[in-house]
């Protein structure tokens, strides 16, 4: 196949570098926004040509100078190497081609809150152990272990005790689970902490090596607020089933604004405290600006929306389908004293039919996980007399895709702004306001 020299002139949503060549556009895997790179055509379409690096011809200016070990970055940091500017400028403009394409916006701008923590911002990471041993994350394309000493995104308290797992696998001899033998027994170690310090591991194992002295060197550490395992054994299956609690607290706390709020492990918490916040403060302003005497919040969670919006708005119906999450929801509303939460445990797109939706005092906040909502949801909530929504999504594409169909049902998208949660990584969550004009 034939070499070509490329400029790279931009990112894709998968952080190809995109070339423009005699017309053609060219993706180029693992070549960066600003190189002049030599690239092999592997495949040509007609519209587009894919390319394979070569080598780097000129370096690109974007790349920030320090480097970082591959190491110590966990696998899912893609921009990592890119200078923060350009990463929000990346950010900013695939949330803008995507809403225009797919939902046939007219974007050009849009408003984009930037982090302040480039680095140590993330609470929760989901590791493995190599068959000898060391933590480690499976690289996206082997599945082979990568080991990480400590990864720069995680919180102080994860990096900590990461540390001190690592030294007590070794010392225990513990090995780790070997997808390809079905042999070993660490599975997956999730690790979490909050803001104010404490910290949770899980850790899920598959078959019943002795942890004994393993839990009591662990649980001698002071390091960690709460222990818990669970036991998994089926093939090639790293997931938490059932967890018990071995030691320390059941659920580590957390607080945002001026609410306090209980995480117990199978529950959903944002990634990045800081801009978390700000889109949940973000939402506010637009449920404020509607006044709604009801509230759906559909995808709640441990209901941190809930609470933080329990002030102003009469009835919130709260609907979450993991049970132990509405559970900690409970808890969460009563001690920050508030008594006009309903909860609802079943999956949203189930428990909208059951809702009166025939007026137009009600307003819908959704939050769903990265494949969006259910069709069902957006077809009733299309029929009803509900004029305003609320979406706060971590995907712009299933966030388009469903703009798209609200439009089919009238509504409109007022307004949106972008969010970096996800530092480093391509990842984009976006807050918008959607209405329809409608007298009824
Ligand atoms: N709004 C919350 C949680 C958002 S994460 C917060 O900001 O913390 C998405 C949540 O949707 C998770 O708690 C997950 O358990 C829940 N979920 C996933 N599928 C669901 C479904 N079909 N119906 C209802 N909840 C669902």
């Amino acid at each position: 196949m034939k070499d070509v020299i490329l400029k790279i002139i931009d990112l894709d949503s998968n952080a190809r570098g995109v070339a423009r060549n005699e017309g053609m556009i060219f993706f180029v895997e693992n070549a960066k926004l600003g190189q002049l790179v030599r690239a092999e055509v592997v495949k040509e379409k007609k519209s587009f040509v894919e390319a394979r690096l070569v080598e780097v011809l000129e370096e690109s200016p974007f790349l920030i100078s320090e480097k970082i070990a591959e190491a110590n970055l966990c696998g899912v940091y893609d921009l990592h190497d890119l200078q923060y500017a350009k990463q929000v400028e990346f950010k900013k403009n695939n949330i803008i081609n995507q809403i225009n394409r797919i939902a046939g916006e007219n974007l050009d701008n849009i408003d984009f809150v930037e982090a302040n923590k480039i680095y140590g911002y993330r609470n929760k990471v989901e590791l493995k152990v190599s068959p000898d041993g060391k933590i480690s994350y499976f690289s996206r394309a082997s599945h082979d272990n990568v080991v990480v000493e400590k990864c720069v995104m995680n919180t102080e308290e994860i990096n900590s005790v990461l540390q001190v797992l690592q030294e007590l696998i070794l010392k225990h001899n513990i090995p780790g689970y070997d997808t390809r033998s079905n042999k070993g027994c660490i599975k997956n170690l999730i690790i979490r902490s909050t803001s104010l310090g404490e910290t949770m591991i899980i850790l899920v194992y598959s078959d019943s090596h002795d942890f004994t002295s393993f839990i009591e060197d662990l649980k001698n550490s002071k390091i960690v607020d709460s222990f818990y395992m669970s036991k998994n054994t089926k093939p090639r299956n790293y997931k938490m089933i059932k967890v018990n609690h071995i030691f320390g607290l059941e659920k580590i706390n957390e607080d945002l604004g001026e609410y306090s709020f209980k995480i117990s492990p199978k529950a959903f918490m944002q990634v990045n405290k800081e801009i978390s916040l700000q889109m949940y403060n973000k939402a506010r302003d637009f449920l404020k600006s509607i006044k709604p005497q009801i509230l759906l919040d559909l995808y709640s969670g441990i209901s941190t929306t809930s609470v933080l919006l329990a002030d102003f708005i009469p009835e919130i119906l709260a609907v979450e389908i993991n049970q132990d999450a509405v559970e900690d929801a409970k808890e969460n509303a009563r001690i920050n004293g508030i008594q006009n939460i309903k909860w609802i445990n079943k999956a949203a797109e189930e428990a909208i039919k059951e809702i009166d939706v025939d007026n137009n005092k009600t307003a819908i906040l959704v939050d769903p996980p990265r494949k969006g909502l259910d069709k069902t949801i957006i077809d009733i909530v299309n029929d009803s007399k509900i004029n305003d929504l609320v979406y706060i999504s971590c995907n712009p594409s299933t966030f388009a895709r469903d703009l798209k169909l609200f439009k089919e049902g009238g509504f409109y998208l007022e307004t949106l702004t972008g969010f970096d949660q996800f530092v480093n990584t391509l990842e984009t969550e976006i807050v918008a306001k959607i209405k329809r004009e409608r007298n009824v």
